[in-house]
């Protein structure tokens, strides 16, 4: 049995901004090994891992990049600017630690703090935030830090509550996990599957689409995370809650999921015994989109590992939510399609 904490705590510190997953694809290699026939890697990096089958063709997806700051420039008194890879709210990074690949540590701040007192947080943006890294001039950052640098947050995975994950990158490093403990479980299977790891997913899905375009499934499966409702600061009305079961995605942003694909899923859940819950987001994207609409397109769902704080360094997940939404890959993977 896989520990999840210390899958996310490995997975954290092997994994980097989209572009650069090399590292975490290797460790994921390396870890999925036992539980597939053959692997590889595609040219644009994503990780494919084989198992073979005799039926139609069926892709898991779930992607291995992470959100991440890049450095544009260090001015005169070795402060720093930056560019973001992927979704940042830049008002919600001042204050937030981050740490360079080279292990260098710094902190986001706001240039002119004092004036945007009466400004709307709205209005910042990344061109107003630096990192300050306790240089003090341009020669001593430089020895440290140098342009093109990647940083990402500072903060580590731990278990809070009964049953919670809190802390970098659950998206979409637990969907990983997902998918490593789904296939952990597989007995006998007719279809032929194809368990991808993704690249670039949060600049635009681009592994998928890629890698959707090698395989040429006839069926696929994105796992992500997605957002809830279910405390204050939420801000979308919708049923979704943390630990009441992965979702069965029917609708987001970039995607209609496949009828097929949604009853398929929803249908596996109850006769496994799984909770879940459907889940229709008002904002975001996934990887399905890039398996549906990709070549001659194929039929595609989304399960989700709800998620609070998305995109923070502090992103809650339920343990009991990966395990079911581990046995529902599992039981998608066995059924017959
Ligand atoms: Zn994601």
């Amino acid at each position: 049995m896989l520990n999840i904490l210390d899958i996310q705590t490995k997975l954290v510190e092997a994994a980097l901004p989209s572009g650069y997953e090399r590292p975490c694809g290797e460790l994921l290699a390396e870890l999925a090994r036992p539980y597939c026939d053959e692997m590889w890697f595609t040219p644009t990096g994503s990780l494919v891992c084989h198992k073979k089958g005799e039926g139609k063709k069926l892709m898991f997806a779930a992607h291995m990049d992470i959100i991440g700051l890049i450095v544009t420039n260090i001015n005169d008194k070795g402060y720093i600017s930056f560019t973001n890879i992927g979704g940042h709210n830049p008002a919600a990074l001042i204050h937030t630690t981050v740490r360079f690949e080279n292990g260098i540590r710094g902190v986001i701040k706001l240039k002119n703090q004092g004036d945007w007192s009466e400004k709307a947080a709205s209005a910042i943006t990344l061109p107003d935030l630096y990192i300050d890294i306790a240089a003090t001039s341009r020669e001593e950052a430089e020895s440290m830090v140098k342009v093109g640098d990647l940083a990402m947050f500072d903060s580590k995975p731990a278990l809070v509550g009964d049953d919670c994950l809190m802390g970098p990158y659950c998206d979409d490093l637990c969907s990983c996990i997902v998918l490593l403990m789904a296939m952990e479980q597989l007995g006998e299977t007719t279809s032929d599957l194809y368990f991808v790891f993704t690249v670039q997913e949060e600049v635009g899905l681009k592994g998928a689409i890629t890698s959707t375009a090698c395989i040429e499934p006839h069926f696929g499966i994105a796992i992500d995370v997605c957002p809830t409702g279910d405390d204050p600061s939420a801000g979308m009305d919708i049923p979704v809650a943390v630990g009441k079961g992965p979702t069965v995605k029917i609708k987001d942003m970039s995607v209609i999921c496949s009828p097929k694909m949604v009853t398929f899923m929803q249908v596996t859940a109850e006769e496994n015994g799984i909770p879940y819950q459907n889940e229709i987001i008002l904002g975001g994207g996934t990887d399905t989109a890039g398996i549906m609409h990709t070549g001659k397109g194929a039929q595609a769902g989304c399960m989700s590992i709800p998620c609070r704080n998305i995109h923070s360094p502090c992103e809650l997940v339920s343990i009991r939510d990966m395990e079911n939404g581990a046995k529902l890959i599992a039981a998608c993977a066995m059924a017959t399609l």
